[in-house]
């Protein structure tokens, strides 16, 4: 769920995200020359110093290099095409006992037990959207009756405790359900932002970080979204969480981007906190030659799964996502299919990710 409307200055903050990208080489080169434009994304200096470490430049280098493009695709095609057709509560395939979201749960808590977490699971009752064919394509979902059933749905959560401030938390987010009122396998949307973050906890599995780093596989296309109560019970428990970074549709865009090579990231924020977060993911693309087209949207009003962040007071909460305004041409519909995805894009984008949150992790 997520298409926005366009805001105005697209164009303007495309070729200002050029002009910073060399300036933020620059800055790298000289350390800590005359302020940019704060909204552009300058390195915080205390980003910088951990750049300047040769021990934690090396640890993120050899992280980057970790995550496996191949990994992922092999993941992808398990939750979105065989044996999982769907990741719906309201469609079991034949023979089985489980629907499909269920047996998805089950796959991702496997994979990371399978490397050493634990995964709890967060109960939430919820109900599938109807269809209303009456409305455009792309956006047919519609309010359930009360008379409709209620499933539970879960949220997954796996963590690596930080060893010096274990209170404060680094949470990397995806919804991992498909469309609940049409029979797509959401492949880019978002399949490939759930194994974008099972690939940062399977590199990550090892990796004594500083501060704790939390991992939730989430559900939001069915209703209520199940972030929502991720982030109410995060306020009520007052975690301390420093940043969120929600992957939705990683690497996913027109057919004329995609057709051209592009590997684009939008990384989309509502409050300055948030601001910082999007500054942080241009910087570390420069800092570590990463390749992508990086660009910062400010989003008029909180959305997505990392919006339920938003909407419970964690200001520091974005979305990163292969295009802004979304422009997959099988949004929503039966052709979101694996083989569209753009694979080694949303890798890129996963290792600008775990760069950021390295950094973060590295950073007093
Ligand atoms: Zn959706």
């Amino acid at each position: 769920m997520k298409r926005q409307t366009p805001t105005a200055p697209v164009l303007r903050r495309c070729t200002k995200a050029a002009v910073s990208i060399l300036l933020l080489t620059c800055l790298a080169l000289v350390s800590r020359a005359s302020p940019a434009d704060p909204e552009e994304g300058q390195p915080d200096p205390i980003w910088i110093k951990v750049w300047e470490s040769a021990q934690s430049r090396a640890d993120i280098a050899r992280l980057i290099d970790a995550i496996n493009p191949r990994r992922m695709s092999d993941q992808l095609f398990y939750l979105a095409k065989d044996p999982l057709p769907f990741r719906k509560l309201n469609y079991t395939l034949p023979g089985h006992t489980k629907s499909t979201l269920h047996e998805a749960d089950d796959y991702l808590a496997g994979r990371l037990e399978s490397w050493g977490y634990l995964v709890q699971r967060e109960a939430v009752p919820v109900q599938a959207y109807r269809r209303d064919t009456t409305k455009p394509l792309q956006h047919q979902y519609s309010q359930p009756m009360p008379e409709d059933p209620w499933y539970t749905a879960y949220n997954l959560y796996a963590e690596r405790k930080g060893r010096s401030r274990a209170n404060e938390i680094v949470l990397v987010l995806a919804h991992k359900d498909s469309q609940s009122w049409v029979d797509s396998p959401g492949a880019n949307d978002n399949a490939i932002g759930t194994v974008g973050v099972l690939e940062l906890a399977c590199v990550l599995a090892e990796h004594p970080s500083e501060r704790t780093i939390r991992f939730l596989f989430c559900n939001e296309e069915h209703t209520p979204w199940t972030s929502v109560t991720a982030a109410q019970n995060a306020k009520a428990r007052r975690d301390h969480i420093v940043a969120v970074f929600n992957l939705d549709s990683i690497g996913a865009k027109s057919a004329a981007e995609t057709a051209a090579g592009r590997k684009a990231n939008i990384t989309a924020y509502t409050e300055p906190a948030g601001e910082r977060l999007a500054g942080l993911m241009s910087a570390v693309n420069a800092r570590f030659a990463l390749g992508l087209e990086q660009r910062a949207v400010k989003r008029p009003s909180p959305g997505d799964d990392d919006g339920s962040f938003v909407r419970a007071g964690f200001g520091a909460a974005v979305v990163n996502i292969g295009s802004w305004p979304y422009s997959d041409p099988n949004y929503h519909v039966a052709g979101d299919v694996p083989e569209r995805c753009d694979v080694p894009n949303a890798a890129m984008t996963v290792r600008a990710t775990l760069a950021a949150i390295l950094t973060l992790d590295q950073a007093h």
